[in-house]
């Protein structure tokens, strides 16, 4: 069995975990006491500005105290929805603090970080920051994952895999086969880290589920996911990751910030689980729009990637930095890629059915004015 103290960096083992003193929640149910004055952190009795409670009409005790440090009522629920134990749920502000928590807590300077290229930057700038070196895996000329480079790489005992799936900008994936070689070809004394942020976009046959499928690999392990994409909630910054064992995740909380999610985004997170209905017309609307970009993008004759996500990467073939500004003049906004050998393509995401009218339009329009 891997050991869960392993990737982490003496630093991090040398810290003690916060104290963050008891909630209101704690107190009712350990203590058997309704009438409760919370008088240990310096909390303001008015709470917030009466306009907030005229915007958000219940925002007044959610604002007023500081949050639940460790977010139990979501961990738990996310816990139970992932077949894991409480302690093995770490929540941050928006799946990105994680990444930064995971990159502190694991590389020491030298270390390597295998990740997929062309990449979501911050697995590579986290990673740089710590003095880590990045391997970039790049994709195939069909702009899908280069298997044989990937396991060539892990065999070589990284510190660190960390990885989108699917791929964020290209949108491709692996497959359940592909991430059962990968996870039986690491060393244990590797760190996975997948990356799902669009998971529930991918979700079905041909998608891994990943924890399952690490769940009993003997390797340490982080599965990312976040409430800021499908879930529609990427102003409040919240997403969470279920890690490989209990001790493991401890560590990981000592290297972020005691409040780092706060109590509106993780009621919020309670609340958009509990809305099944919300979840799914959101998917099939991501979905059903995607196929119909991308049917009027290949009848336009651009390449776009292979995708399971609310976007396409789309090969402008010329510089896809005008493209985006002549797009931006007739007010669309697209991302354009600027990393290496990517600099032809954008990614657009898919929105509402007018809202991709407009882009389609727009292209059409930029097409012919040549
Ligand atoms: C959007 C995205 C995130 C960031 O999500 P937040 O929870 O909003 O921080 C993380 N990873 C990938 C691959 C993403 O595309």
């Amino acid at each position: 069995m891997a050991n869960p103290s392993s990737p982490i960096r003496e630093e991090i083992r040398s810290i003690a975990p916060y104290n963050a003193g008891l909630t209101l929640e704690e107190v009712r149910a350990k203590y058997k006491v309704d009438d409760i004055a919370k008088l240990g952190s310096n909390e303001n009795p008015l709470g917030p500005s009466p306009t907030l409670r005229r915007l958000f009409p219940d925002i007044g005790e959610l604002a007023r105290l500081y949050p639940d440090p460790q977010g139990r009522a979501l961990c738990t629920r996310l816990a139970a929805d992932f077949g894991v134990e409480d302690n093995q749920v770490i929540l941050g502000n928006g799946s990105e603090d994680l990444i930064a928590v995971i990159c502190r807590s694991v590389v020491r300077p030298g270390d390597t970080v295998v990740t997929l290229y062309p990449s979501f930057p911050l697995h590579e700038d986290y990673t740089t920051l710590m003095g880590g070196k990045v391997e970039r895996i790049s994709v195939t000329a069909e702009l899908t994952v280069d298997m044989d480079a990937l396991l060539d790489a892990v065999s070589r005992k990284p510190r660190m895999l960390m990885f989108s799936n699917p791929m964020n900008p290209v949108g491709c994936w692996l497959t359940p086969a592909q991430l059962s070689s990968v996870v039986a070809a690491l060393h244990p004394e590797t760190l996975i880290v997948v990356d799902e942020a669009y998971a529930e976009y991918a979700a079905g046959e041909d998608y891994p589920n990943a924890v399952e499928m690490l769940r009993d690999s003997g390797r340490n392990w982080v599965v990312l996911r976040t409430f800021s994409k499908a879930f529609g909630l990427a102003g409040l910054r919240i997403g969470y990751g279920i890690v490989s064992d209990g001790s493991l995740c401890d560590f990981l909380n000592r290297a972020r910030t005691p409040f780092n999610t706060n109590a509106i985004a993780q009621a919020s997170a309670v609340t958009a689980l509990d809305d099944a209905d919300h979840l799914k017309r959101s998917i099939e609307l991501a979905l059903d729009e995607r196929e119909r970009m991308k049917a009027t993008l290949d009848a336009l004759g651009y390449r776009t990637a292979p995708s399971k996500c609310n976007f396409l990467f789309v090969d402008m073939r010329t510089g896809a930095t005008q493209v985006a500004e002549a797009l931006l003049r007739r007010g669309v906004i697209v991302k354009p890629w600027k990393q290496p050998g990517f600099e032809s393509f954008i990614r657009v995401s898919i929105g509402s059915r007018a809202e991709n009218d407009h882009f389609l339009g727009a292209l059409k329009d930029i097409g012919t004015a040549g």
